[in-house]
């Protein structure tokens, strides 16, 4: 490849057929959201939908709105939509709580499907609260549950009759690299394993077949890559062939099979609806669906191809730009291996991450030196990625990354 130019990245957003997506986005002026694998960009009609459950289905229904405006329903309702996202069948995917609280609703129906088996898997690139919650749920069970993280290469020699749950993130949240998620359950599921997915940084940014993969469990993020807004909530996926035996051991009235009857004994819900466990959140759902709905103008290959594209074009141009200043790819150099995001290790990651900060260009910076950038094809153009080369490089010839204050890590990052 020649020279890479503004002009070129110009020539690459006017052929780009899902450039109409860009519009559908609030985006704030001079403000580049290179962190949407973290936070994704607000969509234009969040605001109006939003201001239309508060105005008309609060407001005006007011508790009529659980049957009329379809609140009951959004949990399932919602949930088959991301399921045309990961190759999940309707019905087998509900919208709820965090992601951190369906991974304990998993890992608790697995660890009970799977009784007399001590031990639950994981490697250690997973997320720290996947980890956390397999601790706790652990420390609950006492003696009879212990949790065992490995190396992610030693996992498929980890796998044993002794392993209830192997429970991994598919997407490593630092360097996003893919897992095979295919291979892997098939090799646990030789061993009687079963396994939960965690699609955090997969759901919106690559193709997942979760049904062709036989998975058993997964969960995901709504605020990331779908564009549900902070604290959006999440969602589980529970395959068929598991959801009469899989007992919800949070067992809230929401999932009862007759919630309204208020009996005093509880009873799960007969399909993925047992997973439901208290109120859902109104405001949050209605956020949530038109990010997902946003999906349906076009297709998870046609986004992931211009994902890999974007990905590219900034690999090449760091090496272009800045290729004498000191960053490692962190990231798989392999297209097929990479999702969502670029990642870079530097030792003055912190300080480099604060200094684009400044000019307006949003990213995130994971210790102890990995900067990461999220690749958003739904509102990302192929000029954002040359602007934000560019302001990396002018910050590395004026050492701009060079002051005291940015060295000291904040609370948030
Ligand atoms: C973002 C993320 C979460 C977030 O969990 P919350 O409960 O929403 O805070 C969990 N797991 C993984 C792998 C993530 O990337």
């Amino acid at each position: 490849m020649g020279k890479v130019d503004r002009k070129y990245c110009e020539a690459l957003d006017q052929q780009d057929d899902l450039a109409f997506l860009r519009k559908e986005f609030y985006l704030a002026e001079g403000v580049i959201n290179m962190d949407g694998n973290s936070l994704g960009a607000l969509p234009r009609k969040t605001m109006a939908r939003l201001s239309n459950v508060m105005e008309k289905e609060w407001g005006q229904g007011l508790i009529r709105s659980w049957a009329d405006a379809g609140w009951f329903e959004a949990p399932v309702r919602i949930g088959n939509k991301i399921a045309k996202l990961i190759g999940a069948g309707k019905g087998e995917v509900l919208v709820a709580d965090s992601t951190s609280v369906n991974l304990f609703k998993a890992l608790s129906a697995a660890v009970r499907l799977n009784q007399g088996r001590p031990i639950i898997l994981s490697d250690d690139s997973n997320f720290p609260t996947d980890l956390y919650m397999m601790q706790g749920l652990a420390s609950f069970c006492g003696d009879s549950l212990k949790v065992k993280v490995v190396r992610p290469e030693q996992i498929l020699n980890a796998l044993s009759d002794e392993v209830a749950v192997l429970s991994l993130t598919q997407v490593d949240f630092k360097s996003a690299r893919i897992k095979n998620m295919e291979l892997i359950t098939k090799k646990a599921h030789e061993k009687g394993v079963l396994v939960v997915w965690d699609l955090s940084h997969s759901v919106g940014s690559i193709e997942v077949d979760l049904n062709g993969a036989a998975v058993d469990f997964a969960v995901g993020c709504g605020y990331k890559f779908l564009n549900g807004g902070p604290g959006a909530p999440a969602f589980i996926f529970t395959a068929y062939r598991h959801q009469s035996a899989a007992e919800p051991i949070l067992s809230g009235w929401m999932g009862h099979q007759d919630p309204f009857a208020f009996s005093l004994d509880y009873r799960p819900a007969p399909g993925i609806e047992r997973f439901r466990c208290g109120t859902p959140g109104v405001l949050g759902m209605a956020a949530l669906e038109i990010g997902v709905d946003l999906f349906e103008k076009t297709k998870m290959s046609e986004l992931r191809k211009k994902s890999v594209r974007l990905s590219r074009l900034f690999i090449e141009l760091m090496e272009q730009e800045c290729g004498d200043y000191g960053f490692r790819l962190y990231s798989p150099l392999n297209d097929k291996e990479r999702a969502g995001h670029v990642a870079f290790g530097h030792d003055e990651g912190l300080g480099i991450y604060r200094a684009i900060k400044a000019r307006q260009i949003i990213s995130d910076f994971r210790p102890p030196n990995v900067l990461r950038f999220g690749i958003t094809p739904m509102y990302q153009c192929y000029q954002d990625i040359f602007e934000v080369v560019r302001a990396i490089r002018e910050v590395m010839e004026t050492r701009a990354w060079d002051k005291p204050e940015y060295k000291i890590r904040g609370a948030i990052t």
